[in-house]
């Protein structure tokens, strides 16, 4: 059975612990599919040179934020890494060099803040695969799409970023207007996914205004071309939520093959 591929947008930490229309969506989702063997989350918050994939066997919770109240820090995610699965991955994927990492990372928020709705018994082993951040938008889709293969051994694909993600210019208000651009950019990206015109997405995603606006930084960005990568390029992405919070994050969650 071929696995799916998911792209989650994340938001705030504190979606780890609420309960709004975007975390039942999420747990929606959890209830829809099918136990994968493993998930390789791709998330924008472990940013590296070369890429790295996590071999550890009990991956620990990483708590990569600041200025959040305690029961944030609280949340442990202890699902099982596989390392056996990693080595394997490292061997298959063979377009990037990916590199065994065994010490400097984890779960970081950017996986365990969705996975904790999505598979909340936290029995499914995690993996996580970093972003190389010396390499550009045709990288990182590339990357994606040498993930594709690991699909059919059963392996969720999991991109977790956001498509409108600019903290500058953040609300601390969840149901805050979006902005016209934000919601400008986050409209253009759904009319390109419906036509699956990846080229558009991976080369003119920053050549409108609207776009420089939307990905100030490219790092909540490339777990999206991980996804679109990981798709066929005929797979249709369904929607699972489409909102935005906070003005100018869009949390537009998207999934292929489900
Ligand atoms: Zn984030």
């Amino acid at each position: 059975m071929r696995a799916p591929v998911l792209f989650i947008g994340h938001g705030s930490p504190m979606n780890a612990i609420a309960d709004n229309e975007y975390t039942r969506a999420l747990q929606d989702l959890g209830r829809k599919l099918a136990r994968p063997r493993a998930i390789l989350c791709v998330s924008a918050h472990w940013m590296t040179e070369g890429t790295w994939i996590t071999h550890q066997a009990q991956p620990r919770t990483i708590h990569d934020f600041y200025g959040f109240p305690k029961p944030l820090f609280d949340v442990r995610y202890p699902a099982p890494g596989d390392p056996g699965l990693a080595e394997e991955i490292k061997a298959r994927v063979t377009d990037i060099t990916v590199n065994l990492d065994d010490e400097q990372w984890g779960l970081d928020h950017g996986a365990w803040s969705v996975l904790r709705h999505i598979f909340p018994d936290a029995d499914v082993p995690v993996l996580q695969l970093s972003l190389h951040m010396e390499r550009d938008e045709r990288f990182h889709y590339v990357a994606g799409r040498s993930l594709a293969k690991l699909r059919d051994l059963g392996v969720l694909i999991l991109g977790s970023g956001n498509i409108v993600h600019n903290l500058r210019l953040i609300k601390w208000d969840d149901a805050a207007e979006p902005y016209p651009w934000a919601s400008e950019f986050d409209a253009w990206v759904a009319t390109k996914l419906a036509a699956r015109d990846d080229a558009a997405l991976v080369h003119d995603a920053r050549s409108s205004e609207a776009g420089r606006l939307s990905i100030p930084t490219p790092e909540h960005w490339y777990p999206f071309l991980y996804a679109l990568g990981a798709a066929d390029p005929a797979e249709r992405a369904e929607t699972v939520y489409d909102a935005m919070q906070n003005a100018s994050i869009s949390m537009r969650c998207v999934g292929f093959g489900l």
